[in-house]
């Protein structure tokens, strides 16, 4: 997704910190993390990758939890 690339960049550029960007759902703040998953390689090792989640009161439990890779 085109949007979350652009966020990602943005939090680069601009530090940490909410962006106080409400979701029009719940009107709580959306809130941009930084989510550590594990993931198997082909090989059979165990890494881990980061990934920017936007994570509000809609979405917090399916954003924080496991997903496979
Ligand atoms: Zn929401």
């Amino acid at each position: 997704m085109a949007r979350k690339q652009r966020t990602f960049a943005d939090k680069i550029a601009k530090g940490t910190g909410p962006r106080g960007e409400k979701c029009p759902v719940c009107g709580e703040v959306i809130q941009s993390i930084m989510v550590i998953r594990p993931y198997k390689t082909d090989k059979g090792n165990w890494r881990f990758t980061n990934e920017m989640a936007r994570v509000c009161k809609c979405n917090s439990k399916e954003a924080l939890a496991d997903k496979p890779l």
